[in-house]
């Protein structure tokens, strides 16, 4: 009798040493959550593998396919679990291959076997497993298959532990370590491509998300927070639950429009956003900001401009898009599943202000100096205190 059962690897959390457990933990958690809607399953785990067992309805498709996303794991297998026994085994790898020739008829195809023995007190070496189970495939279905051990169609893998675990595919995972196994950060989040990665980026690391939207409505639509708490979710599949604070920020922005000299105007205020962003940051026991600004990518972000941004800010600011080129955000972002999402046509509040000619060197003693002009402190407070919360 076999049971289908999900295998998760581990990578990294491997090399820890006396925290592992914690480590391992912390995974559980967060495999857990992921799959809290695909039924009723249990947990375990021995030596670098993490089972997922069903215990009554299971939706073992989609539950495989939601722990692909969580950080800590390399990749993940579907497998059939079987008693330690040839027999079984055999029988088991038998029934895999016929699957695979059926969803490819009339296709000759290769494979080659490939086995794991964990099991000290198993009667066969690992080498020997897999040439026996070759050799009874071969006897099956020898007119459709040979060996190739160098470039095969397809490889039928062997585990044999306690219980066994025969399968034929493994899914590339994420990688990255536990979320919640490294603190917290708040990402600052627009509807853009590049700030959903950012976040993705550093919940990889194993950090937890607090993230911060500016809104300001009438100049930015409903529909563009939707879009930004959309984006919240997509993100959220991989880092775990995100709150989301939507920043009241329309009267903070006209402030600096009316009061600042246009070309100065936008590192004013992104200096504003950090400092309402540190505000929320410090409040959720993060110790981090993370934006998605990448050099010279826009005005804003050339090396004077950051430098200004970050002078306002006593948090380190994670950029970890840094040196990444548009392309490879893109394509990150094609990955993660954000991209299409972030080009849906709606209005960030940055982009609905931008001036025609900002400053690209913008001078930090020029910048302090235009900001004493008006007191934003206040209008700052009323837009922290007044945030929306929603949680992702
Ligand atoms: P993105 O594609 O992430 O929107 P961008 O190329 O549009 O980035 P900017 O608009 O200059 O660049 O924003 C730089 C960074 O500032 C963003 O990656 C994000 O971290 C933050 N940011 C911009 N607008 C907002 C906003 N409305 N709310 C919160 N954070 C924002
Ligand atoms: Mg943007």
């Amino acid at each position: 009798m076999s049971e289908r059962v999900i295998i998760g690897r581990i990578g990294e959390i491997a090399l820890k040493g006396l925290n592992r457990m914690s480590f391992e933990q912390k995974l559980a958690k967060n495999m857990k959550h992921a799959i809290k809607d695909c039924g009723d399953f249990k947990i375990s785990w021995s030596q670098s593998r993490f089972f997922v067992e069903a215990k009554g309805e299971f939706d073992i498709e989609r539950a495989a396919e939601n722990i692909c996303k969580v950080f800590g794991l390399v990749s993940v297998s579907i497998a059939d679990k079987i008693s330690s026994d040839f027999d079984e085994i055999a029988k088991c790898a038998v029934e895999q291959v016929r699957q695979k020739l059926e969803n490819n008829p009339g296709k000759k195809l290769t494979f080659k076997a490939e086995t794991k023995r964990g099991l000290k007190s198993f009667p066969m070496n690992s080498r020997e497993i897999s040439t026996e189970i070759g050799a009874v495939i071969l006897e099956k279905f020898g007119g459709r298959l040979s060996v190739d051990v160098h470039n095969p169609d397809f490889i039928v893998y062997t585990e044999v532990r306690e219980a066994s675990y025969v399968y034929t595919e493994i899914k590339p995972a994420q990688c990255g370590m536990p979320v919640g196994s490294n603190g917290k950060a708040c990402l600052l989040l627009s509807g853009g491509i590049d700030s959903p990665v950012a976040g993705y980026m550093i919940a990889k690391r194993g950090v937890s998300l607090v993230a911060v939207h500016f809104y300001s409505y009438p100049y930015t639509s409903e529909r563009a927070k939707e879009k930004v708490l959309e984006l919240a979710g997509i993100v959220s599949k991989y880092s775990g639950p995100i709150k989301v604070y939507v920043v009241p920020y329309t009267e903070t922005q006209l402030a600096i429009n009316d009061n600042c000299r246009p070309e100065l105007s936008t590192v004013i205020m992104r200096r504003s956003m950090m400092r309402i962003a540190e505000r929320i940051a410090r409040s959720n026991g993060c110790s981090a900001l993370v934006t998605g600004e990448s050099i010279g990518q826009v005005a804003s972000q050339t090396m004077h401009a950051l430098y200004c941004t970050n002078a306002v800010a006593t948090m380190p600011i994670f950029r970890p898009l840094i040196g990444m080129d548009k392309v490879e955000a893109v394509a990150l972002a094609r990955k993660i599943g954000t991209f299409e999402t972030s080009i849906l046509p709606y209005e960030d509040c940055c982009t609905v202000f931008t001036p025609k000619h900002p400053k690209t060197r913008p001078n930090i003693d020029e910048l302090i100096e235009e900001e004493t002009k008006y007191n934003y402190k206040e209008l700052e407070d009323t837009a922290f205190k007044n945030c929306e919360i929603i949680h992702c």
